[in-house]
């Protein structure tokens, strides 16, 4: 009997080895004082995004919630099941994170998805598409531009996704207040998987930048 794939039990025990042995301090001290990473990263599913790696976090430094396509939902307090946004309210109201970071990605199956709207539900619950259709009026309007190409479209929703998950959050009352009162910064973010290169959204205008490398290393020595 396979109690865990083989290969994830190899992985535990490198983990074992190197990463908990070398950082054991940082662990239990986690352990008796608890968690106060200052980060809340909004990331998706895909096994190919995972915000820890990406920004080479330590333990305790972000905390994460993934979901297909990194969406937030609108606030809707409505007495159903909502797991984004009950990690969305531990980690603003207990946690009292300074930053949210919606970070998308190129080449997601679940924009995919949104785009594709001949495709036929994986299941008769059809859980993605009843949570890609929160994109399903700009997947409309993108799949309609016939100027752009496939890669193009599939771009530009992801980009599209992560600022109206951006608004989304804003309609929650909690964080509305605290971004105003300047305690909580939102932030948008779109990694490339292909290049490595890490698109950061301008709050003012939308736009996804690449920032420059200089600056990047810059920052980094801070
Ligand atoms: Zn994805």
């Amino acid at each position: 009997m396979t109690l865990l794939p083989e290969k994830l039990l190899t992985g535990y025990r490198n983990f074992m080895a190197h990463r908990y042995a070398n950082e054991t301090m940082r662990y239990k001290q986690l352990a008796d004082q608890g968690q106060t990473p200052e980060t809340l990263v909004v990331a998706c599913c895909d096994s190919r995004s995972a915000p820890e790696i990406i920004f080479d976090t330590a333990p305790g430094e972000i905390f994460v919630v993934r979901n297909v396509a990194n969406l937030v939902p609108p606030y809707a307090p409505d007495g159903e099941y909502h797991a984004t946004s009950a990690a969305l309210e531990f980690a603003v109201q207990s946690l009292k994170v300074k930053n949210i970071v919606v970070l998308g990605h190129g080449r997601c199956g679940g924009i995919k998805a949104a785009l594709d709207t001949e495709s036929q539900p994986l299941s008769p619950g059809d859980f993605i598409g009843k949570w890609m259709s929160l994109v399903g009026p700009a997947a409309e309007a993108v799949s309609a531009n016939a100027l752009m190409t496939p890669f193009e479209r599939q771009t530009a929703l992801e980009r599209i996704s992560i600022r109206y998950s951006l608004n989304n959050l804003r309609s929650f009352p909690c964080i509305d207040i605290l971004e105003k009162k300047g305690r909580l910064s939102l932030h948008g973010a779109w990694f490339d998987i292909s290049t490595g290169e890490l698109w950061i959204m301008n709050p003012e205008t939308g736009d996804f930048l690449r920032p420059d490398p200089e600056e990047v290393g810059a920052a980094t020595l801070e």
